[in-house]
């Protein structure tokens, strides 16, 4: 290493000057190329600093990656699948993604929720078309929703990241009032079982018992980003967002290694700033040694959230779900009334198995022809599991599958699965299953992972984590690393973070 003092001066951006620095191999390194991981990498690669992205697998995306995992030619999202929040991120809406590739496919409809009686409760992006058709809670839907549509755009950077003074304080205790709610208390807006059964699909997203106070939040932001923007499905894949936000991140200089698994802090070359997309388990094995007492204890006592257990089939034509509405929507929530989804969410927290789980089910090659061979179909869906469950819960989704679109079974061609061990050997960041870096409750909401100053910065210096295990946690957002690498670039390089408003 040359270890000379000299004044690096910025080329893009603010034109502002860095602090003088030792000369380094890299101004900063980044550890995992999820989208934390690279809207990290991005926000520092902007700034004309010289940053260097590792990343364990041989490819690139943490949960961004598309794969055959059955057959020849029907390609899986292996994690994420659905993207209301990559579309709707404040941030990875400032780059140029499109010219890299990445082209989002909008169904008709962004979810649909199946009942037993063969009808559905659909979330439209026409907000009044979703409220026309949950008959006697026509206004009640209006009166809860129109109010968050209307503000999110300003409350957006606000709720999508760490807790300090917010830039709309009205609006955000007004969204407050509401979000802070459990989703089973806020259900008392609605009467009909459609609208309480559509709102506790939403909310069941939080992978928590809908008691708890954030599913409420969860609910409501997945509804206003689909009536603002829709649930987009990227074409080809999830994949091809990684794909993009590589080639943005290259086109800006940034340098990519892969097949490199950090285990420790001397694998790394030099940086003045090292920014992890990891969790706190694996942050601790790899920096535990750097970091005082108290933040170790803080991280050793971080918790993980209920675990997922994933399918994904090939199929020979598309799922014959009984209510028409499910055709035309690229999400299916599977669980029937409020109170049974409740209930399978309340078991798995207890830990045990609901043997009719909420199902989550994504049909992509219904609206992306390039998911699968001509006339044939992929589908996607995981349930929720105890952290660390190794039950394989392949027939319970299956009859859940079923139980809404009958013939369901005599479609598949070839099936996958993932339990909850195999989905953290795929990705280590899945820790027990845990598929949003930790459990997404009212103590871990702004904290994570660490109730601090900044949860970004860790207490060694130059160390900082970017992963969802802090605010605003899980989901292809890319906003936990936007917010730690301009922590980054305000403590390390001294220069102003200009955050977005
Ligand atoms: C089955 C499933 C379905 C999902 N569905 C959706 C969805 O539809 N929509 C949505 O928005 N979100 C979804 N998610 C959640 C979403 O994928 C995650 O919240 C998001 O990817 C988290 O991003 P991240 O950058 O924090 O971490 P990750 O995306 O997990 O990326 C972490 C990266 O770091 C690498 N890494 C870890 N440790 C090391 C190390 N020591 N050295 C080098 N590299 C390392 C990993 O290999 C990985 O590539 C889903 C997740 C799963 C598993």
């Amino acid at each position: 290493m040359v270890n000379v003092l000299v004044t690096l001066s910025i080329t893009k951006g603010v034109g502002s000057v860095m602090k003088n620095l030792e000369k380094r191999d890299y101004d900063a390194v980044v550890v995992g190329s999820g989208p934390n991981g690279f809207a990290a990498a991005i926000v520092l690669q902007q700034k004309g600093l010289k940053v260097l992205l590792l990343e364990a697998k041989a490819t690139v995306g943490g949960g961004l990656r598309t794969a055959e995992l059955t057959l020849p030619g029907f390609r899986h999202d292996i994690c994420s699948a659905i993207h209301p929040l990559a579309l709707g991120s404040p941030f990875f809406k400032t780059l140029p993604l499109e010219e890299f590739g990445l082209q989002y496919i909008l169904p008709a409809a962004d979810a649909a929720h199946p009942f037993d009686n063969g009808r559905a409760a659909v979330l439209k992006r026409s907000l009044g078309e979703t409220a026309s058709r949950l008959g006697t809670d026509e206004q009640a839907y209006i009166k809860l929703l129109s109010p968050v549509v209307k503000n999110w755009p300003d409350l957006a950077p606000d709720v999508l990241g760490p807790l300090k003074f917010p830039e709309h304080p009205f609006k955000f205790a007004c969204f407050g009032l509401s979000g802070l709610q459990p989703a089973t208390l806020l259900a008392r807006h609605f009467k009909t079982t459609e609208a309480r059964g559509l709102f506790a699909g939403m909310a069941a997203h939080a992978i928590q018992p809908l008691s708890n106070s954030t599913t409420g939040a969860v609910a409501l932001l997945l509804m206003a980003n689909g009536h603002l923007k829709g649930w987009p499905i990227p074409k080809g894949g999830s994949q091809s967002i990684a794909d993009a936000l590589l080639g943005y991140f290259q086109s800006l200089g940034g340098e990519v290694q892969t097949n490199i698994s950090v285990k420790s802090l001397g694998q790394l070359p030099s940086a003045h700033a090292v920014l992890f997309d990891v969790t706190p388990q694996q942050l601790l094995q790899i920096a535990g040694h750097r970091f005082s007492a108290i933040y170790k204890w803080q991280l050793e006592r971080y918790r993980y959230g209920d675990g997922v257990f994933k399918v994904d089939w090939a199929l020979d034509d598309p799922i014959p779900f009984t209510a028409h509405e499910c055709r035309e929507a690229g999400t299916i929530h599977l669980g029937g009334t409020l109170e049974e989804i409740a209930k399978a969410e309340q078991a798995s927290a207890r830990g045990q198995h609901p043997h009719k789980p909420y199902v989550l089910l994504a049909q992509q090659s219904l609206f992306d022809s390039t998911r699968a061979p001509i006339g044939k179909h992929t589908a996607w869906a995981y349930c929720h599991v105890p952290n660390g469950s190794v039950k394989d819960m392949t027939s319970i989704i299956e009859n859940q599958v079923e139980r809404f679109a009958p013939g369901f079974k005599e479609r598949i061609l070839a099936k996958h699965t993932f339990n909850t061990q195999q989905l953290q050997q795929h990705n280590p960041n899945y820790i027990g299953g845990d598929i949003n870096g930790g459990r997404l409750n009212i103590t871990q909401l702004f904290t994570r992972p660490a109730l601090r100053w900044s949860p970004y910065r860790t207490s060694a210096k130059g160390l900082y984590i970017c992963s969802s295990s802090t605010p605003p946690g899980g989901g292809v957002h890319g906003m936990c690393g936007y917010y730690a690498a301009k922590k980054a670039l305000s403590d390390v390089f001294g220069l102003k973070a200009d955050y977005l408003k």
